[in-house]
């Protein structure tokens, strides 16, 4: 595999490493063509040891904020959130280890994922233990092939804050089989075989507002929910 042939997202992921904004993922994006090159169904990005051995288990959770009514803890650590048509965060393409369809059209195809890049290489640890747990079946059937929103500038539906997508620190999975009422008996990722999806991100720090609050089941956050 030849760079010119990976996913956009794992270019970008790799400028950035270049300069110096995501060091930690430099030891892995080494090893990242040997790897897609053994598993040649996934574009993987999934940590390895020193033998090339996939390393599932959970990492220190960074240490994302709590976030209160006023958000403050969110700028404080975030920076502020993203306005239509001005402020942009930094954000960076984490590359997905398989192929997402756009919820809204199934023919469009999304290879990487818009992340702050203060939470982008836990989501790419995320990520890879997610390719590492589940079969590319099972990754379909879960609808996490289903993409339904990263980075988008908005505020909350029916109050005066910031959604967290507008930091980029937000992913929405699979909208409509986990529309915003569906509750844990009716949501898709609320079902026992995503228990392993739900662990790989809360092992770094991100929170389910579905296991949290029995709602919102498509998204993860890289912030606690204090109120
Ligand atoms: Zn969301």
């Amino acid at each position: 595999m030849t760079s010119d042939d990976r996913p956009p997202g794992a270019i970008a992921t790799r400028d950035a490493i270049a300069s110096g904004r995501l060091t930690a993922l430099a030891a892995t994006e080494a090893r990242l063509a040997r790897i897609a090159e053994a598993e040649p169904g996934i574009r993987a990005w999934v940590e390895v040891d020193a033998e090339g051995a996939l390393l599932v288990d959970a990492a220190q959770p960074e240490p994302f904020p709590v976030e209160s009514r006023g958000q403050q803890e969110l700028v404080a650590f975030y920076g502020l959130a993203g306005r239509q048509g001005g402020y942009r965060p930094p954000l960076v393409q984490v590359p997905v280890p398989w192929v997402m369809r756009l919820a809204w059209d199934s023919s469009a195809t999304r290879s990487f994922l818009w992340i702050h890049e203060k939470a982008a290489e836990s989501a790419a640890r995320a990520l890879g233990r997610i390719a590492a747990s589940y079969t590319g079946a099972e990754i379909r059937d879960l609808g996490l092939d289903i993409f339904g929103g990263d980075y988008a500038p908005r505020k909350m539906r029916g109050a005066d804050r910031y959604s967290l997508h507008s930091w980029g620190i937000a992913i929405d999975f699979d909208p409509v089989r986990n529309a915003l009422r569906a509750d844990k008996r009716t949501a898709r990722l609320a079902q026992p075989d995503a228990e392993p999806f739900w662990r790989a991100w809360e092992a770094e720090g991100w929170t389910s507002l579905g296991r949290d609050r029995n709602y919102d089941w498509m998204h993860v956050q890289a912030a606690a929910r204090g109120y």
